[in-house]
């Protein structure tokens, strides 16, 4: 298999999380370090001991657990920010791979939580640490569906950020998602202040 074939092949084995926690800046550069024998196949803790095998039974090498230095395993978290405490500063919406998060500058931010994936890079950048990673009680398993939906929007973002500087603003999530994420927070914020 031609070598580019291979990182494509590899690629969609991979969740797509864009977390980095393979130690690549991204599913597709680990893809490729796969390809070319300079990775290990245990080094997705999105994918776990199921990623490990797909990985294995590709590329013929023995299954192994993964690599507790990339993370441990587990069941799919979302980011949510504590609106409140949100000082509007965009970094998370910088940060984040997949357009998961809508704000604008000095406004509160919200998680669109059908579309995170769970990376936990919004965390470090947020200055007040107002972003929790939080299970979804009933949410399902981090699907291929999901996989291709977060590889869509990731490599959406990919194009937009290479686009000149004029179309960088440009929104992804469509307007409809954006307006409802936002009429649901200010719904949550007035709640809130009801209550106190
Ligand atoms: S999901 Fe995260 S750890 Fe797994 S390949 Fe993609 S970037 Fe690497
Ligand atoms: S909101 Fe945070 S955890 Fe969710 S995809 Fe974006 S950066 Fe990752
Ligand atoms: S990084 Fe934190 S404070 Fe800044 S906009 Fe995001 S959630 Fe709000």
């Amino acid at each position: 298999m031609a070598i580019e074939q291979l990182v494509d092949t590899i690629n969609a084995l991979l969740p797509q999380t864009q977390c980095t926690k393979c130690g690549y800046d991204g599913c597709k550069p680990y893809a490729r370090a796969l390809a070319e024998g300079s990775a290990d196949i245990n080094r997705c803790p999105p994918g776990g001991d199921a990623g490990v095998a797909k990985l294995s039974q590709l590329l013929g090498k023995p299954i192994k657990p993964v690599d507790p230095e990339c993370g441990e395993p587990g069941p799919l978290r979302v980011a949510v920010i504590d609106e409140q405490h949100c000082i509007g500063c965009t970094l998370c919406i910088q940060a984040c791979p997949v357009d998961a998060i809508v704000g604008a500058n000095k406004r509160m931010h919200t998680v669109l939580a059908d579309w995170c994936t769970g990376c936990d890079l919004c965390l470090p950048p947020c200055p007040v640490d107002c972003i929790e990673m939080v299970e979804v009680p009933g949410q399902p398993n981090w699907t291929i569906e999901n996989a291709l939906l977060a590889r869509h929007r990731y490599e959406q973002r990919q194009q937009r950020l290479a686009a000149p500087v004029d179309d960088k603003l440009a929104p992804v999530a469509s307007e409809a998602d954006k307006q409802a994420a936002v009429a649901n927070a200010l719904a949550r914020a007035r709640a809130r202040r009801g209550q106190s």
